[in-house]
């Protein structure tokens, strides 16, 4: 089968060999992948990953043992873990020290015409919801995350810090709580998609001091986390959604001075971001840049790269 693989560079293999699916695993065969900007950071040698690329799907069971799932459309959580650990024990599956994560760590990835992962991980997609819609279900996700971490009360205020893919999502949640929000971002065109959905909105620097009682760090780079804590009120809560190959400088003591709540936050729910998707209450449409085929994986990388590009999708 075709799949981009990654040992150095993203390249093409025409020839890598299908997945074998695993006992209780299905066979998935590719519909819409999307290239997120952790793929990006592995490509500069983040978490030290060599394989098959790729995490954000849909695709169709092609396999599995249990007949029912055969045929059907699927979404599919990307910690694959070992269920008998004790942090699996205590439902933290995401965390199971065992666990693989589709490309990203000792699994390989869904940039290719085939992959596998094991049905406790998979979601039905239901058939209002597109695939070009359906394949922002894990980044959707992880933008929810925060809200099972936080609360975020109406009469918080609230700052995303980053325009890119993820911010933009975290953005369009964190308005559904009916909270102070602003985006603050670099691209008018980017923002654009915040400003249609009534949301408020910032280019580039801004003198707001130290007043957000929540700052949400979605830069994806270094600074970010210091430029969050600039804006953040002391007793604030700093999300950190960002992972990025690198380490951030920071002075620890203004953390304890400001008594600052720090969050990192990852991975999330599927079900509710596949309920928002299908009532239409985030519009992910306007994030997609591009879609190339999976022959064109390489470019795809060099397209995704480029500041002003957003979700690019690749088709196989
Ligand atoms: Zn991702
Ligand atoms: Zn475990």
């Amino acid at each position: 089968m075709k799949a981009l693989f990654y040992d150095g560079e993203p390249k093409l293999l025409p020839d890598y060999p299908s997945p074998k699916p695993l006992l209780g695993e299905a066979l998935i065969r590719l519909s819409l992948a999307g290239i997120c900007n952790t793929d990006l950071e592995i490509a500069k040698g983040y978490m030290g990953f060599q394989g098959v690329l790729g995490h954000e799907f849909v695709g169709i069971v092609e396999a599995a043992e249990e007949e029912g799932w055969l045929g059907k459309r699927v979404v599919g959580e990307i910690n694959c873990y070992c269920g008998e650990c004790p942090l699996c024990r205590r439902g933290l599956f995401t965390h199971c020290p065992e666990r693989t994560t589709l490309g990203i760590w000792g699994r390989d990835g869904a940039f290719a015409e085939y992959l596998t992962l094991p049905l406790a991980n998979l979601h039905l997609v239901p058939e209002e919801i597109p695939d070009e819609d359906a394949v922002f279900v894990e980044p959707l996700a992880a933008a929810l995350e925060i809200l099972e971490q936080i609360e975020v009360k109406p009469k918080d205020k609230v700052l995303v810090l980053g325009d890119g893919k993820l911010g933009l999502l975290v953005a369009q949640v964190l308005a559904l709580q009916g909270c102070d929000l602003l985006a603050v971002g670099r691209h008018a065109h980017k923002l654009e998609i915040l400003k249609r959905l009534g949301i408020a909105t910032h280019i580039g620097e801004g003198s707001w001091e130290r007043s957000f009682d929540i700052v949400v760090d979605c830069t994806g780079t270094p600074e970010g986390f210091v430029q969050a804590l600039d804006l953040l009120c002391p007793r604030g809560t700093l999300v950190l959604k960002s992972t990025y190959h690198g380490e951030a400088e920071v002075d620890l003591s203004r953390l304890v001075v400001d008594q600052v709540t720090l969050v990192g936050s990852r991975c999330g729910p599927f079900i509710p971001a596949l309920e928002l998707l299908r009532k239409g209450q985030v519009d992910v449409a306007s994030l997609i840049s591009a879609t190339l085929s999976l022959d064109e994986g390489v470019r795809a990388f060099q397209l995704a790269r480029k500041r002003e590009t957003l979700k690019v999708l690749l088709r196989p």
